[in-house]
């Protein structure tokens, strides 16, 4: 099927990779026009490049609510309006435990991970509002948004927090047509994943087996998912197809928060 998100814009925050790129270039080939914004400026020009017309990149760091801000604005200057917000972009962060954990690292941490979805709800709903549009606000939240024991202590805590602003944003934007849900990448072949195995993120596609072959035995369906597995299901949920879902958490991690990993 092709045209599922004709003439709409699209917002994805963390489009210069992994999952936010897969994302991008599925929306793009769906018929939207998308903005990407990125930390990461060589990256995002590249993508750019590629998709002339379609898609623009912006640079924007997600931690500063002004950045957030200013990419709504870029986003309604270059494309007219915006019909899609998607909360994407992350890091893994200080893997410190309860121990060693400083309180400004951790503060960090929920600044970049949960405070810049607060900051891409606060204007993608703003705007929403100005056009009288209604509107679908995605977030990528994580396994470990949902269980212990799959991250650090930092990103399951931000991680976790993003569900309850994804709650409370369900509750106070669905009388203005506004839907907010998450998305929960098990693991995913990406450079933030490869990092989190010691690969260089520059080498994560040449380590894509060696990933996969640690993942096997924490998710049922025996493999590393991949960014396009994650960008269906944030094409579905942020597509009129979805119209009447609001305020669910999607797992996308071939099972992996379906079971313990307990092994009696
Ligand atoms: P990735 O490293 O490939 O992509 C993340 C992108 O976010 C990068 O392009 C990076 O430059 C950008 N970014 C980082 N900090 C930023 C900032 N302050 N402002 C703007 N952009 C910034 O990783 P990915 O796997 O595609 O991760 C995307 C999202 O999925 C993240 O929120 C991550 O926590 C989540 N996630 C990933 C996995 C996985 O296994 N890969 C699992 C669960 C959740």
């Amino acid at each position: 099927m092709n045209g599922r998100l004709q003439d709409k814009v699209a917002i994805i925050t963390g489009g210069a990779s992994g999952i936010g790129l897969a994302s991008a270039e599925r929306f793009v080939a769906e018929g939207a026009k998308v903005v990407i914004a990125d930390i990461n400026d060589a990256a995002g020009r590249q993508v750019e490049a590629r998709h002339a017309g379609a898609l623009r990149f912006r640079s924007c760091d997600v931690a500063v609510d002004a950045d957030v801000e200013a990419l709504v604005a870029f986003a309604i200057e270059t494309f007219g309006r915006l019909d899609i917000m998607f909360n994407n972009a992350g890091i893994q962060g200080d893997r410190a435990g309860f121990t060693e954990i400083e309180a400004t690292s951790f503060d960090a941490m929920l600044r970049l991970l949960t405070g810049s979805v607060l900051s891409g709800h606060k204007y993608a709903a703003r705007q929403f509002r100005r056009q009288n549009s209604g509107g679908a606000i995605l977030s990528t939240t994580s396994a470990a948004g949902l269980l212990g024991g799959y991250s650090n202590l930092g990103y399951t805590a931000a991680k976790h927090a993003i569900v309850g602003i994804v709650r409370a944003a369900t509750f106070e934007l669905a009388p203005y047509g506004i839907r907010s849900n998450a998305i929960a990448p098990g693991v995913t072949v990406s450079p933030i994943m490869a990092s989190s195995f010691g690969v260089p993120a520059e080498h994560a596609d040449a380590f894509q087996d060696f990933i996969a072959e640690r993942c096997a035995v924490l998710q049922p369906v025996p493999r590393a998912g991949r960014p396009r597995d994650i960008a269906n299901a944030a094409l579905f949920l942020c597509s009129d197809e979805a119209e009447w879902i609001s305020g669910v958490v999607l797992p996308v991690d071939g099972g992996g928060t379906a079971i313990t990993h307990c092994d009696p």
